[in-house]
């Protein structure tokens, strides 16, 4: 080592500490939710659940759903800068006999991570033998269509004003909606976001949801979407439990850095978690220490996707987790990350 190298790896250092100071810094003042109000939003989320329960047993007691419960990063310990959104999941029932599921590779779409359910028997059972016949478009059961009954159901017939002045909420469905969301104002100041979401749970444990594929919806229209978000969670904890890792936190810092910075809102939860994962299969220095050099390896991992446009699902590599990002979305986030990586405080600066 020259004394000119001595100096550039010094100041490298400098760096990053600097960096690991300002992220957690950055994760104790805007990242992570004090627990007081995460708790007043999950208390809101109980109360609209447990009105939408009642409203439902009483008016459609014979559609085959479970009981519905909430789910999300907020009972996770995952969200961050604000406690303000949450899913209620309302797992559906089907007939074994009269429903089948087709993977998306096998359609002629050619998606995989996406499936069809297609009516069976129909010659033997016609037509309104299964409660869910009447969301069926096509020979497929709808995931719009049964968002169609929710929202009538949900933003129709339950008055939420009434209901709202009884809990001490301002509650109202958001219009237009591509779920179905109810907007409840828990306090003057604080709002949550509570998304409708019908579920499949297949025999084998695999779990389909009513959320809209991002483009070309009409091509789209009749797929479920594959969720992996439990099994992708529980995993990127269980890796940090084994080794105290800050995997979790790197996920947080990102996705408030998401959330706060408008350039890079589109990248969702579940391409952070993926990425960390096979980041995590690479490399093993997970300690808190290592928090800025692994906040830039996520950074430069979600670089190199951009670039190849694909980012395999780590629990199925057959599914790419871009592959409903435009190519100019792509450019954008690609452009934006690629600055961060010279200047990564810059993405702090919120
Ligand atoms: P956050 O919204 O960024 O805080 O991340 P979450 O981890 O809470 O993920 C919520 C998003 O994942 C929503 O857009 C959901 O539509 C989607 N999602 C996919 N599968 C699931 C699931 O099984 N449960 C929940 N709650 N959300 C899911």
């Amino acid at each position: 080592h020259s004394s000119r190298h001595a100096h550039v790896d010094l100041q490298r250092a400098r760096m990053r500490l600097s960096l690991q100071e300002h992220l957690w810094s950055f994760f104790k003042e805007r990242v992570s939710i004090p627990a007081e109000e995460q708790a007043m939003a999950r208390r809101a989320a109980l109360d609209i659940c447990a009105e939408v329960r009642v409203f439902l047993h009483a008016k459609l007691p014979d559609m085959p759903i479970r009981e519905m419960y909430l789910s999300g990063s907020l009972y996770d310990d995952l969200q961050v800068v604000t406690a303000d959104h949450a899913q209620l999941m309302v797992p559906m029932i089907l007939e074994k006999n009269l429903w089948s599921f087709i993977p998306g590779e096998e359609t002629i779409m050619n998606v995989p991570g996406f499936w069809l359910v297609r009516r069976e028997n129909i010659e033997y059972f016609p037509r309104g033998s299964s409660y869910w016949d009447r969301c069926m478009v096509g020979g497929y059961l709808s995931p719009k269509s049964i968002l169609e009954v929710f929202e009538k159901l949900v933003a129709g017939s339950i008055n939420w004003p009434a209901i709202g002045s009884v809990l001490d909420y301002v509650i109202h469905p958001v219009v237009p909606s591509e779920t179905l969301t109810l907007e409840v104002q828990y306090e003057t100041d604080r709002r949550l976001y509570v998304d409708f979401l019908p579920l499949l749970v297949m025999e084998d444990g695999t779990s389909l949801i009513a959320k809209p594929h991002r483009l070309a919806a009409d091509r789209h229209e009749n797929l479920w979407r594959q969720s992996f978000r439990v099994e992708e969670t529980a995993k990127l904890r269980a890796l940090d439990q084994e080794d105290g890792g800050c995997r979790c936190t790197c996920l947080k810092v990102g996705k408030a850095v998401c959330k706060l910075n408008p350039s890079l809102t589109c990248l969702t939860a579940s391409q952070l978690t993926n990425t960390l994962l096979l980041l995590s299969e690479r490399e093993g220095d997970w300690t808190q220490e290592a928090l800025a050099d692994r906040f830039l390896g996520l950074l430069r991992a979600l670089v190199g996707h951009l670039e190849a446009g694909k980012l395999p699902c780590a629990l199925s590599p057959k599914v790419n987790l871009f592959c409903e990002l435009t190519p100019q979305e792509v450019d954008e986030l690609g452009y934006t990350l690629y600055c961060a990586l010279s200047e990564p405080e810059s993405l702090l600066r919120t």
